[in-house]
């Protein structure tokens, strides 16, 4: 089956965003969402307690270890991942939902989750964020005020073996000027919209008035 093929299942994009912590992933992505409503933001299940800024349901579904694991145990998890001592996991119904219905759908995940979903999904976009230089990384873990410092010491100690894990990503945004890496990742969404399959999807009637029927040869 051809990925051109008009006749192949095609359903919303799924986008995978990675990056170490305090790279600036929550933040673009928020501003993304702004800009684009329709996308919807898949929220994880987690094990880590909430921020003083967090809420339930909102950035995360807050859960005890016991909980996550019956959970995973019984199959709910699209992916989940051992994230700097917590668990992490992504809800398959959510997931399942909005891909029939042609919904794009973007992740917040680690690269653990990332390959996990790949194998599911070979067509989910990859999208990795850097940061300017590890210093920057670590100002803004500080600057963000969220976590407290050892916390901070344990992520930006795994911020390298993440880092190396930026090959495995069809994209790159290096986050040192906000707007334009926002206008980078905008442009990545809207260029994945313009897929061949997702425009025949979105389009089929006028595929089918101008003759087109699909591969590309
Ligand atoms: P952040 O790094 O400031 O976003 O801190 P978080 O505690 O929110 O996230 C910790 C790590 O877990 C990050 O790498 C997230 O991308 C990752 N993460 C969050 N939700 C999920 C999930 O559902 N699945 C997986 N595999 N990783 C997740
Ligand atoms: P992540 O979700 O990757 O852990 P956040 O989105 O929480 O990171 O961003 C970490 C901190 O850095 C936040 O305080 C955020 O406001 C700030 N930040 C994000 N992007 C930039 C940028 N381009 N320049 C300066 N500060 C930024
Ligand atoms: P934080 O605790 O700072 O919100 O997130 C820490 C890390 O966990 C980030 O790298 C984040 O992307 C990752 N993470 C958050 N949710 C999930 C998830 O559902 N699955 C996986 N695999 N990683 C996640």
């Amino acid at each position: 089956m051809s990925l051109s093929d008009p006749a192949t299942p095609v359903s919303g994009s799924l986008f995978m965003v990675v990056a170490p912590s305090g790279a600036g992933k929550s933040t673009l992505v928020n501003a993304l969402l702004a800009q684009e409503p329709a996308i919807k933001l898949s929220i994880s299940y987690t094990t880590r307690p909430p921020r003083p800024a967090e809420q339930h349901g909102r950035e995360y579904y807050f859960t005890t270890v016991d909980d996550f694991l019956a959970r995973r145990e019984a199959g709910e998890f699209l992916e989940s991942a051992e994230v700097h001592g917590n668990y992490y996991g992504t809800s398959r119904l959510l997931i399942a939902e909005q891909m029939k219905a042609g919904t794009d759908v973007l992740l917040e995940i680690d690269w653990q989750g990332a390959q996990q979903v790949r194998k599911q999904f070979p067509h989910a976009v990859g999208i990795f964020i850097l940061p300017p230089s590890i210093a920057v990384l670590e100002e803004r873990l500080k600057k963000r005020g969220q976590d407290e410092p050892h916390i901070i010491t344990r992520r930006l100690l795994a911020a390298g073996g993440e880092i190396a894990h930026a090959p495995e990503f069809e994209y790159v945004i290096i986050n040192q000027e906000f707007a334009t890496a926002l206008s980078e990742l905008t442009a990545v969404v809207k260029a994945t919209r313009c897929r061949f399959a997702q425009q025949a999807a979105r389009n089929a009637s006028l595929f089918a008035q101008l003759g087109i029927h699909g591969t590309l040869n």
